[in-house]
């Protein structure tokens, strides 16, 4: 069997508690709510789970807490497959929760406390220099420190390799990140707000893609959704469309399509048939319920 790719993922980890309700209570008011699940989220842990169950090795950067979701969220990474030495414990921050709340028409409220995940470090990025050199691909999302991604960014450079920045959620990146920097993958609406053109059709795309590619990014894939991706690099440029399903719930389909798409790309696969691999899993998990649930096993793709 050849090597798996190797992948490095850095980012956010956090547990969901989600608790099913009627209504939502007003402020000072006291409801009894439905079901309630505790399910493992962050847009990094979702990632690093997504690359690993696809085909990936995988090793995660993030920093959780010493409390109880701390101590549960290692073990779910640890069988996962997740090299898990590169995660520190801070036992003076709690570990990343999001409480949310979901009402019968699916409307949901999310409150997310980042706790430790806002205490990584440039130093956690300096001591997994190792890590860098190793990876076929880096892959890493905003939900942590921005100077932890530009650290990030630059030690990629350094070293040569390909990192791949899903820039969600949403937020304005100076010129620094975008120098050197393979792939950026945003959806929509990051990059509405990172070129300033609204994507409304395949020319609005082209536009809002070069505006990134002038700025240093050598590749841009662009999540549209049920409508697939828009693809801008020097191998294809286009739309590249996905399976037409009935969608029960997208929490983290970006998640898995960034995770796949690493795992592709580590294969070396062409941008092109990365981008169709990361499609098909997105596109299956959007039909599953949950976040870290809902992320498709490489033989579900066969
Ligand atoms: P998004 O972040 O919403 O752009 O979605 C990321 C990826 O998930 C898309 O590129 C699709 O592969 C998949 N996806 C999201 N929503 C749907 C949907 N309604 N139907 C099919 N696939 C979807």
């Amino acid at each position: 069997m050849p090597d798996l790719p190797k992948i490095l993922v850095i980012g956010s980890a956090n547990m969901d508690m989600v608790i099913q309700t009627s209504h939502f209570p007003k402020p000072g008011e006291t409801i009894i709510g439905g079901h309630f699940s505790l399910i493992p989220g962050g847009k990094g842990a979702n990632q690093a789970v997504a690359a690993a169950r696809l085909g990936g090795s995988v090793a995660f950067i993030t920093q959780l807490g010493t409390d109880v979701f701390g101590n549960t969220s290692l073990e779910n990474f640890k069988k996962e497959g997740i090299d898990t030495s590169r995660i520190r414990q801070n036992p003076h921050q709690p570990s990343g929760v999001a409480l949310i709340t979901v009402d019968g028409h699916g409307e949901n409220t999310i409150i997310v406390a980042p706790g430790a995940n806002n205490h990584l470090r440039e130093e956690d990025i300096q001591a997994a220099e190792n890590y860098f050199l190793e990876a076929s691909i880096v892959l890493i999302q905003l939900e942590i420190p921005l100077q932890v991604v530009l650290a990030s960014v630059q030690m990629a450079k350094k070293y040569g390799k390909k990192l791949i920045l899903n820039p969600a959620p949403a937020s304005q990146l100076s010129a620094e990140y975008y120098d050197g920097l393979y792939m950026i993958t945003p959806n929509e609406t990051e990059i509405e707000l990172l070129s300033g053109i609204k994507i409304v059709d395949e020319r609005s795309a082209k536009s809002a893609a070069a505006v990134l590619a002038s700025k240093g990014a050598q590749h841009i894939v662009i999540t549209l959704g049920a409508s697939g991706a828009y693809v801008y690099s020097e191998e294809f440029t286009g739309i590249l469309p996905t399976e037409k399903v009935k969608a029960v719930d997208t929490t983290a389909a970006g998640d898995t399509f960034n995770g796949a798409l690493a795992v592709a790309l580590g294969n070396g696969r062409t941008i092109k048939e990365a981008v169709a691999f990361a499609l098909k899993a997105a596109t299956l998990s959007v039909q599953k319920l949950g976040a870290q649930s809902s992320i498709p096993h490489l033989s579900e793709l066969k």
